[in-house]
């Protein structure tokens, strides 16, 4: 009988794309997907390390399997420490570094010719009108509280030919929207092609479809760049600029690289060049050792660069960053007090920002606008661009008839 696969994805938008290419190496040796979890020959976690929380649900997933009348294979991928790794080998059949992921077939028994760079398999897309594009994997920026480059070793940058014609193909297949990915999709070099090249070449290819990409360093976030994303009609005007805080001291500390005069004068170059672009972040509140005045700056910028949305995160410490030497020295409660005073500047932001649609017609695809708010509409087609006419507006989405 046909062996059974399931997948469980934690984290970001990289692990669901890795776990495509998981789903594919799986097919290849003839498993078939479950979404019942309980009757799976084979259990495959897709774990992520930036938080302590993200590891502790591993333990808590594993405990449920063992109550399972079935007992699965199981097999742990994707961002892994290495202190975890060994600890994780106790517990699981197999733990394998996403790169080797081609390897799995051997492991299960199936001799299969591997290829040589996992991003070369073809993935299983999971969905049929957005593709996740990998188009670099690792990060050489040593963020002072970031596991990633630990987990994910060093930048490689994938063959621009490679990237086009994964897209090329994503467009033949129907699909309506690219996301370019990378943990730093700024820095992104196959020889004479860097990231704003990419863009431009992407968007020549023929068909109706959006570009969107993430993750962006401010400080790799250049003109030629902003150029692009304004040039480019297939490239969405959306961006999500991680600030990670609004304090100049605190952002030398976390081995940025950008004070908040540099990082507010590319957002006022990119709001000139492309008006109306939406803008989120990411934020950490609570990084050792953060002040209240220090805070104070980070709220003083959500309220003066008035973001759409926001990805607040309370500071964890990560075993083998340089921060984690620094004493984790602000209260669990003060960082959820911080958490939610920018929480409430963002609410109030971005209810101002959406409220600026109402009347408008905008372009959707399914519940997304081509800036990436969320629309909830009744008579939706899904994967098809369609126009609609705004009629109201909350802190998180717009409403259209
Ligand atoms: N490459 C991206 C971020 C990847 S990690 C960038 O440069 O911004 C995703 C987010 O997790 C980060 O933006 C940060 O806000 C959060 N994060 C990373 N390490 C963290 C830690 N130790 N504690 C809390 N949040 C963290
Ligand atoms: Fe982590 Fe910084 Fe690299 Fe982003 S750029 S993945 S935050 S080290």
């Amino acid at each position: 009988m046909q062996k059974k696969y399931h997948i469980i994805v934690y984290g970001c938008q990289m692990n669901i794309s890795d776990s495509e290419r998981v789903a594919a190496v799986l097919e290849g040796i003839r498993y078939k997907q479950t979404s019942n979890i309980t009757e799976a020959d084979l259990v495959v976690i897709t774990m992520c390390s930036v938080r302590q929380s993200a590891v502790n649900r591993v333990y808590g997933i594993l405990e449920k399997i063992e109550k399972f009348k079935k007992k699965p294979v199981t097999v742990l991928t994707g961002c892994i420490l290495k202190k975890d790794k060994k600890k994780f080998s106790n517990l699981f059949n197999h733990v394998i570094d996403i790169k080797e992921i081609s390897n799995l077939s051997k492991l299960l028994g199936k001799n299969i010719k591997s290829k040589k760079d996992y991003l070369d398999i073809a993935p299983r897309y999971s969905s049929k009108f957005s593709a996740n594009i990998p188009i670099m994997t690792g990060c050489n920026n040593f963020c002072s509280y970031c596991v990633v480059p630990y987990a994910r070793g060093r930048e490689i940058s994938r063959p621009a030919k490679n990237i086009i014609s994964e897209i090329k193909n994503s467009v033949k297949r129907g699909c309506k929207e690219i996301w370019l990915l990378g943990q730093n999709v700024n820095s992104y070099k196959d020889k004479k092609t860097n990231f704003p090249k990419l863009l431009r070449q992407i968007n020549k290819i023929q068909g109706s479809f959006w570009i969107r990409f993430t993750s962006s360093h401010p400080k790799d976030f250049s003109d030629e760049v902003i150029s692009a994303m304004a040039e480019c009609k297939k490239v969405t005007p959306y961006l999500n600029l991680p600030v990670q805080s609004g304090d100049d001291q605190i952002l030398k500390l976390m081995n940025r690289h950008y004070t908040i005069k540099e990082y507010k004068n590319k957002i006022a170059k990119l709001r000139k060049k492309i008006p109306g672009v939406c803008l989120s972040t990411d934020i950490i509140v609570g990084f050792p050792g953060e002040t209240k005045k220090q805070f104070e700056n980070t709220a003083k910028l959500f309220r003066d660069v008035k973001y759409d949305m926001a990805y607040i995160n309370k500071y964890s410490p990560r075993h083998g960053t340089a921060a984690a030497k620094l004493k984790d020295n602000v209260s669990i409660i003060e960082k959820k007090k911080r958490e939610k005073i920018l929480n409430e500047i963002l609410k109030i932001t971005a209810l101002e920002k959406n409220k600026k649609y109402i009347g408008k017609e905008v372009e959707i695809l399914n519940d997304r606008t081509k800036e990436y708010k969320n629309i909830l509409v009744k008579n939706l087609k899904p994967g098809e661009f369609i126009k609609v006419k705004v009629t109201g507006a909350k802190p998180w989405r717009l409403t259209a008839n």
